[in-house]
């Protein structure tokens, strides 16, 4: 069986960010790139399938990004998947979702896969849109948001999350399911997986070696940031001291009030 598990790369999330007014897009230069944080969880996952189903089950990582950050997928091959492919081309510049699952599809159509298994949200753009989209793409069935993952017999068994407990849901495979995290911890990679990893592959797509059809980067994007703005600086707190309980309701009650909210 073929995992294919999407990964982004995103600037570190604990660097500080800078929106550039122009663009109105993230300043990426001089912040060091890393996976995506909820993409590890997302590798997590697969390896476990790979691990209880052992045989010649593979995991390979799929990421769209630029070319220069190529070597930060050595992470995930360190981690224990077997291969990597960037699909990477300056025409794919400013895509929006859509275009971005567009063309995630295209290339993961042409890597071939089983189950494809995506993070449930990237640290810097942050919609939890391309989940969806890609599985619309990929024509397969999409089960988001999902905590635990298995596969037997050739049919796919996940508990997906909701906000009252979670769904057990069972489909056929191919398909696409985005993760938790609480699929578990991701494994810190081992000083034999990071050795490992310098000989494993990374290969790199470009659009030309694609069936692209439809416009992809900033010519096909369908979405368009108007504004970007900082979010309010929230007031200080006010404190209400009294003397007794009765004193403090009443001094509460005077506030609400005073505010409108009663
Ligand atoms: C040359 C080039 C430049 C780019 N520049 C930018 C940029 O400046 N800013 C930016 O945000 N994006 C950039 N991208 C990537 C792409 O446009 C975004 O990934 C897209 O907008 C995704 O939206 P999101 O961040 O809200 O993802 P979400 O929907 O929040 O992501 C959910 C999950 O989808 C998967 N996923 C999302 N995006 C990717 C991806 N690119 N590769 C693999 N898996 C993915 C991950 O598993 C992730 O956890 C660039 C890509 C290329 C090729």
């Amino acid at each position: 069986m073929k995992i294919v598990v999407t990964v982004k790369l995103v600037p570190d999330p604990n660097a500080e960010k800078k929106i550039d007014a122009g663009s109105k897009r993230l300043v990426r230069t001089g912040i060091e790139t890393v996976l995506n944080p909820y993409d590890e969880y997302a590798i997590e996952g697969a390896l476990k399938i790979k691990e209880s189903l052992g045989g010649d089950t593979t995991v390979t990582i799929f990421s769209m990004a630029p070319a220069a950050s190529k070597e930060v997928l050595r992470k995930a091959l360190a981690m224990g998947a077997d291969d990597a492919v960037l699909l990477t081309d300056p025409a794919l510049e400013g895509s929006d979702v859509r275009g971005t699952a567009y063309a995630m599809a295209q290339g993961i159509k042409q890597t071939g896969f089983d189950l494809v298994i995506c993070g449930g949200l990237a640290d810097d753009g942050s919609t939890g849109g391309v989940p969806g989209a890609l599985a619309e793409y990929l024509g397969v069935p999409g089960f988001t948001n999902c905590r635990q993952v298995e596969v037997a017999g050739g049919t796919l068994k996940v508990q997906r999350e909701t906000d009252s407990g979670y769904q057990v849901v069972s489909g056929p495979l191919p398909a696409l399911v985005s993760v938790t995290m609480a699929i578990g911890e991701p494994r810190y990679a081992s000083l034999k997986g990071i050795m490992g990893a310098k000989k494993k592959s990374i290969a790199t797509l470009a659009l030309a070696a694609l069936s692209v059809d439809g416009a992809v980067g900033g010519d096909g994007a369908k979405t368009e940031v108007r504004a970007v703005a900082a979010p309010p600086v929230r007031e200080k707190a006010r404190v209400v001291e009294a003397p007794d309980g009765a004193a403090g309701a009443r001094a509460i009650f005077d506030l609400l009030k005073e505010k409108k909210l009663v």
